[in-house]
C-alpha cells in the first residue's frame, strides 16, 4: 500500500520545504508556516544563532558552515529532535533546511513515527540554477553572509544536487511532494504553495 507514511493519526500540519539555496525557501517557509499556524524551524538559522552566541554547538559547527559543508547527521538530527520536542511544535511545524540527505530522512522518520506522526506535505520549490546563483550573489552583497562567497555557493549547490535532491524521490514515492514553480513575485509563489497545500485538505488558520 502506498501512502502509509501519510495521514498521521495526530492532528496538526507537518510540512517540509525543500529547494536549492537561493530558491527563497526561507522567506516562503515563514509565510506558509504563519498561514497554517505552525512554527517555521530552520536548521540554518539555529546553527547561525549558535555560532553568533558562541555556544558549544556554535563552536562545533562554525567551520563547517563557513565552508558550506553539511553538519554531521547525528548532531543535526539531535538539534532538530530537541527543537521539535518543544511545546509550540506539538501541533505541527514547517521544517526548512532539514532533512538534507537520506540519513536525515531516516532520522526524521524514526522521530516522527515514535510520536505517531508523519509529514503531511513536502513543498519542492523549483528554481533554475542560474536564478539561484543570481539570488545568492545578491544576498551575499546585501546581507554580508560569509557562506555566500562564489566558491562556497558552488559547493552548497553541488551538495544540494548530490545529497538533498535524492530525498525528494523518497517523499515523491510517498505521494507527499508538491512541486512549486519558484519563479515569480513573492506573493504569487506563496499563493501557489498555499493552493497546493489546501488541495491536500490541509487547513489554514482562519484570519482573525
Ligand atoms: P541554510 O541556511 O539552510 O543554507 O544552512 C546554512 C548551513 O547550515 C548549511 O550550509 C550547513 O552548513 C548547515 N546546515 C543547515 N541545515 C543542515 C542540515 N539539515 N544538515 C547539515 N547541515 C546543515
Amino acid at each position: 500500500m502506498t501512502g502509509t507514511h501519510l495521514s498521521p493519526s495526530g492532528s496538526g500540519t507537518r510540512l517540509l520545504i525543500v529547494g536549492p539555496q537561493g530558491s527563497g525557501k526561507g522567506t516562503q517557509g515563514v509565510l506558509v508556516a504563519d498561514t497554517f499556524g505552525v512554527p517555521a524551524i530552520s536548521t540554518g538559522d539555529i546553527f547561525r544563532a549558535a555560532v553568533k552566541s558562541g555556544s558549544d554547538l556554535g563552536e562545533q559547527v562554525s567551520e563547517i558552515i563557513q565552508a558550506g559543508n553539511l553538519v554531521p547527521d547525528e548532531l543535526t538530527s539531535a538539534v532538530v529532535a530537541e527543537r521539535l520536542a518543544q511545546a509550540d511544535a506539538s501541533e505541527g511545524f514547517l521544517l526548512d533546511g532539514y532533512p538534507r540527505n537520506l540519513g536525515q530522512v531516516a532520522d526524521l522518520d524514526a522521530f516522527l513515527s515514535g510520536r505517531g506522526e508523519a509529514i503531511d506535505a513536502v513543498i519542492e520549490l523549483q528554481v533554475p540554477r542560474d536564478e539561484s546563483i543570481d539570488r545568492l550573489t545578491r544576498r551575499a552583497f546585501e546581507q554580508g553572509r560569509t557562506d555566500d562567497t562564489e566558491e562556497v555557493i558552488a559547493n552548497r549547490l553541488a551538495i544540494y544536487e548530490r545529497e538533498t535532491a535524492p530525498i525528494l524521490e523518497v517523499y515523491r514515492e510517498r505521494g507527499a511532494v508538491d512541486e512549486i514553480n519558484g519563479v515569480g513575485s513573492l506573493e504569487e509563489i506563496t499563493d501557489r504553495i498555499i493552493a497546493a497545500l489546501e488541495a491536500r485538505g490541509l487547513a489554514r488558520v482562519p484570519v482573525a
